[in-house]
């Protein structure tokens, strides 16, 4: 696996976001705390781009990317890594995890998903476990299929995930699972990660071989970050990281999960509901200095 850090000794920090919309002021709060924390530890910044959605993913967010972090005045280090020209490396760790029996491949949509949860819940009288994201957990509907349905329909053309095995993940690296989180003074804690709360999660979507889990855990090796910086939002998927980690013997970076910004309804930030961007902002003349000072970077 190559990387783009030559020196292994020195931290190095990134900021992974994905261009699928304008960034917004939470991802200026991202890199911003990115940049502060390479510089008190003495680190390199990277930039990540996350776009193995292929659908959503556009050259043109991509440029805003540059165009915001320019325009902020962030200082990065290395080559950006794009995630759609690696497939190839996810493909190959989706096979090392398929030889160890680990992942199998799931037919269900969202819908049937719903579904099957919806009759477990009737059948039971009992709500069925959500994951810490809100979606019900995988009520595992394709885990017994025989490896001659799974290859037929597979031979057919029908749209499929690959999910992890997550007791036999853990059956084979013992549920003991943690990781590290890190402050700005350098104080480490270490949190026990819960995998079982997510399931079996997606590791390959129907149309790429690959998933955020996934990419993410591959990338930070390969990158040799050493420090992830990210949203709140990302702190229980961390159960995830720490797992994959351990199966596949990579490297654990340490972890610290910033604020995430509320707007006036009480809700986090998001492309998806269209919060103010970046550009919005410089559009209306205000300055990159005024946003570092409103984020409490001076
Ligand atoms: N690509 C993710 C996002 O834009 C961030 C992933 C990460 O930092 O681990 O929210």
């Amino acid at each position: 696996m190559a990387t783009s850090s030559p020196d292994s000794s020195k931290p190095v920090f990134r900021f992974a976001p994905s261009p699928n919309g304008q960034l917004h002021l939470g991802h200026a709060l991202s890199a911003l705390t990115n940049e502060r924390m390479a510089e008190r530890f003495g680190g390199s910044l990277l930039l990540r781009i996350e776009d193995i959605d292929l659908t959503r993913c556009r050259p043109e967010f991509e440029q805003a990317i540059h165009d915001d972090l320019t325009w902020l005045g962030i200082r990065l280090d290395g080559a950006v890594r794009r995630q759609s020209e690696h497939f190839d490396d996810y493909r190959a760790v989706l096979g090392r995890l398929q030889a160890k029996g680990l992942i199998y491949p799931c037919f269900c949509s969202r819908q049937k998903v719903k579904q099957a949860v919806a009759a477990k819940e009737a059948e039971s009288g009992q709500p069925w476990p959500r994951d810490p994201d809100g979606s019900p957990v995988y009520p595992g509907t394709c885990r017994s299929l025989s490896r001659q349905e799974a290859e037929a329909r597979i031979a057919a053309g029908e749209a499929h995930v690959l999910r992890l095995a997550m007791d036999r993940a853990l059956a084979m690296i013992g549920s003991d699972v943690w990781y590290r989180l890190f402050d700005e003074s350098g104080t480490e804690t270490v949190i026990k990660a819960r995998p079982t709360r997510w399931g079996d999660v997606v590791l390959a979507r129907k149309d790429v071989p690959t998933s955020y889990h996934l990419s993410v855990v591959i990338d930070d090796a390969i990158q040799r970050v050493s420090h992830v910086v990210r949203g709140r939002d990302l702190e229980a998927a961390t159960d995830i990281h720490a797992v994959l980690q351990r199966l596949l013997g990579l490297p654990a970076p340490r972890y610290h999960f910033h604020r995430l910004l509320i707007d006036e309804t009480g809700q986090k930030l998001a492309k998806s509901r269209l919060s103010e961007s970046l550009a919005d902002l410089r559009a209306r003349g205000v300055t990159a200095a005024e946003v570092r000072a409103q984020l409490g970077f001076t």
